[in-house]
């Protein structure tokens, strides 16, 4: 048994994707310490791991404002913000109780850090697309490349950060040159998948069979819609309205997850009978009953949505969404609107069509048959491989 140190951004779309390997770390018998906010203590107890409570200041996501440059760079400064001021907690918290290996989400660089300051293993478990060293692309919103001055300023604090910790890497390999990297996307929205070393890089999927059930869902009576922009970015009131007034009289159930930061369900007014609006679901276990889910392509989501067979209407609002949003068109599974072209009968016409389409139907089926099944076992394996001491771990 190994003490295991799993280094997260306290954010939904970055705990849910981890969690069904936390499981199959303690269903292995380690012992598992994930810092993590209160609002996420639970979700993380959930999977049997041990929540260690820890101050995360919360920085409120600007406007969408159509996935600008800037927003993806207020993104990895936040997180770099998040980083600066957990680093220090961590090493106090475990100073007197090391782990044998650190474990981090991709965007939780403290946890890189810390590995890197007290010489232990580590493995990074990346929710969302990996780029190369020299990876142009997309630059868009990838702010490790990005030549806006803010872009730039944000790396010359990063940089100050590493340098200050102590830690001799440039930006660029401290994010892109992992040691050992567990990628829990669909191979299907990984640009270029072939270009990763494979003895560095394991497509494990998104490993939703690992995870600890959410609360059931009822079955609904009619074709279930499921709509939502993920939990990060759903300032869009206009949007939620918007879908109301497409699906509404249509025959379907419209559940609508409006997100807990920005929306009330009271602004969106009286509803027909056939739309529920919530603040949050549990997503996989609607998911699980839906003809349609109209997503943000939010890499969690759209990689849940491919594992489950759901076909998709992508409304990207910002960041990786519009490359994720391309992909799924791509492989037939959504079809995407863009900014300005989600009005109501664009939604109501694509929803038609989508959930119609035998065609589509059948790219959803062979979607979810490549997604690879217990994703977790391999991606603990993987870990155990790493943990100092194992056999073969000459790193
Ligand atoms: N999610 C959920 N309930 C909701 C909305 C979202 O459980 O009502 C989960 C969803 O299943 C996914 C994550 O939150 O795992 C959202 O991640 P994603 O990458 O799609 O978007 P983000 O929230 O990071 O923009």
């Amino acid at each position: 048994m190994s003490h295991i140190l799993v280094v997260t951004v306290s954010a939904m779309g970055h705990i849910q994707p981890i969690r069904g390997i936390l499981r199959e770390l303690v269903t292995r018998g380690h012992r598992v310490s994930c810092p993590v906010s209160e609002e996420f203590a639970a979700l993380i107890a959930s999977t049997g791991a041990t929540p260690v409570a820890y101050e995360q200041v919360t920085t409120a996501m600007p406007a969408t404002e159509g996935g600008s440059v800037d927003l993806a760079t207020f993104v990895f400064g936040m997180n770099l913000a998040y980083a600066q001021r957990m680093l220090p907690q961590l090493e106090e918290m475990f100073d007197d109780d090391r782990p044998d290996i650190v474990v981090y989400e991709a965007t939780a660089y403290a946890g890189y850090a810390l590995a890197l300051r007290w010489g232990l293993s580590a493995v990074v478990l990346s929710a969302c697309r990996v780029s190369t060293v020299d990876d142009q692309r997309p630059t868009e919103w990838l702010p490790v490349m990005a030549q806006t001055p803010k872009a730039v300023e944000t790396r010359a604090r990063f940089a100050g950060w590493l340098a200050g910790q102590g830690i001799p890497l440039s930006v660029v390999d401290f994010l892109r040159r992992p040691s050992r990297c567990l990628v829990l996307i669909p191979r299907m929205l990984q640009p270029e998948p072939e270009r990763f070393d494979p003895t560095v890089y394991t497509f494990v999927g998104p490993c939703i069979d690992g995870r600890p059930e959410p609360e059931p869902w009822p079955a609904p009576d009619r074709p279930l819609v499921l709509v939502s922009l993920g939990t990060a970015f759903t300032d869009s009131l206009d949007f939620f309205r918007t879908c109301i007034t497409a699906f509404s009289g249509q025959g379907w159930l419209v559940v609508l997850s409006v997100g807990v930061r920005h929306i009330d369900p009271d602004d969106l007014g009286p509803l027909p009978p056939d739309i529920e609006v919530h603040r949050r679901v549990p997503q996989l276990s609607v998911l699980r009953h839906a003809s349609l889910f109209v997503t943000h392509a939010g890499a969690g989501s759209s990689s849940e949505a491919v594992a489950l067979g759901v076909p998709m209407i992508a409304v990207p609002q910002a960041i990786d969404q519009f490359d994720n949003a391309a992909m799924l068109a791509e492989a037939g599974v959504a079809t995407v609107l863009g900014p300005g072209e989600a009005t109501p009968d664009a939604l109501r016409r694509a929803a038609h069509e989508v959930m119609a389409s035998e065609k589509v139907a059948a790219a959803c089926r062979d979607a979810a048959e490549s997604v690879p099944r217990g994703g977790a076992a391999t991606a603990v394996d993987a870990i155990e491989s790493m943990i100092a001491g194992a056999p073969g771990n000459g790193r």
